[in-house]
């Protein structure tokens, strides 16, 4: 599973969706990020973190409260928990649960630890956010647009960049939450870029890039994407080719008629609240 390998960081990739697991070891913790997603798969991790954790504490950060990405949470109940405030207080954690368990079901998967939604010890409030565990710092941002629980985590002094369902190879903007809310978010990346010196940028599907300009690129594609479909929307014009060169895009075609209903129904609200003025 592992797909990049360094002194102190080690990226899983699952067989599904290329889903992303961190951990990174630090001479005081071990962070783990989403693990995920396969039942073999969490287990590979967790005996990962058990060889290389010492007695260091662990630190648990969830990037948002997908289904995909909070899977492997029961393997890692003795972690202290990092994720979002709104994380925390989601009304709709037993649908996602219901998904796992779902999931589970349709490929008669077993788990040798229980489907649990995490509580979360550590929420993230607002940007900039810092927590410092020993020479580890770790500085958070708010994430939202995919869903309005993400976070981004800085993790210096390595400056690797976790980004969660954001600037991805292998997807176009997934958007669940708000396509504003979405334009906020990756318009986070030129202070991030110019805060941090960014080493490793970590997305929660495909692949890790080092490359300054890759990970501009991606925040570009991911703009031109969501203003496209929005003017397209606006004047009644085709879009499906904006996902022409997805590689998996047969599948994704159903997110992208998603996006293209939000879109449409932000638009309507919008239209109608200049009417009412
Ligand atoms: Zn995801």
């Amino acid at each position: 599973m592992i797909k990049y390998r360094t002194k102190n960081v080690s990226i899983f990739q699952s067989v599904l969706y290329k889903t992303t697991s961190l951990v990174i070891q630090t001479d005081e913790c071990i962070l783990v990020v989403d693990p995920n997603l396969l039942p073999d798969e969490v287990l590979e991790i967790r005996q990962h973190v058990d060889k290389i954790k010492e007695d260091k504490p662990i630190y648990l950060i969830f990037t948002h409260s997908d289904w995909d990405h909070i899977v492997g949470f029961g393997a890692f109940q003795d972690a202290t928990v990092i994720a979002h405030e709104v994380f925390d207080s989601k009304e709709n954690k037993e649908e996602i649960l219901n998904q796992i368990l779902q999931f589970d079901d349709q490929y008669y998967l077993d788990r040798n630890y229980p489907i649990l939604y995490p509580s979360v010890d550590i929420p993230v409030h607002e940007d900039g956010q810092v927590l410092q565990i020993g020479k580890t710092k770790l500085t958070f941002y708010k994430a939202e647009g995919h869903t309005d629980d993400g976070i981004f985590v800085v993790v210096e002094p390595l400056g690797i960049w976790i980004a969660g369902d954001y600037l991805s190879d292998v997807e176009f903007p997934f958007i669940n939450d708000n396509s504003k809310n979405y334009e906020k978010t990756i318009g986070k990346t030129d202070r991030i870029l110019g805060s941090h010196i960014i080493n490793l940028l970590v997305p929660g599907h495909g692949t890790a890039t080092n490359i300054k300009e890759e990970i501009i690129f991606r925040k570009v594609l991911s703009y031109r994407y969501i203003q496209e479909l929005r003017n397209a929307i606006n004047d009644k014009l085709d879009h499906e080719f904006l996902i022409q060169g997805y590689k998996y895009k047969h599948d994704q075609i159903g997110s992208h008629l998603e996006n293209a209903a939000l879109i449409k129904k932000e638009l309507q609200t919008d239209s109608q609240q200049i009417q009412k003025r």
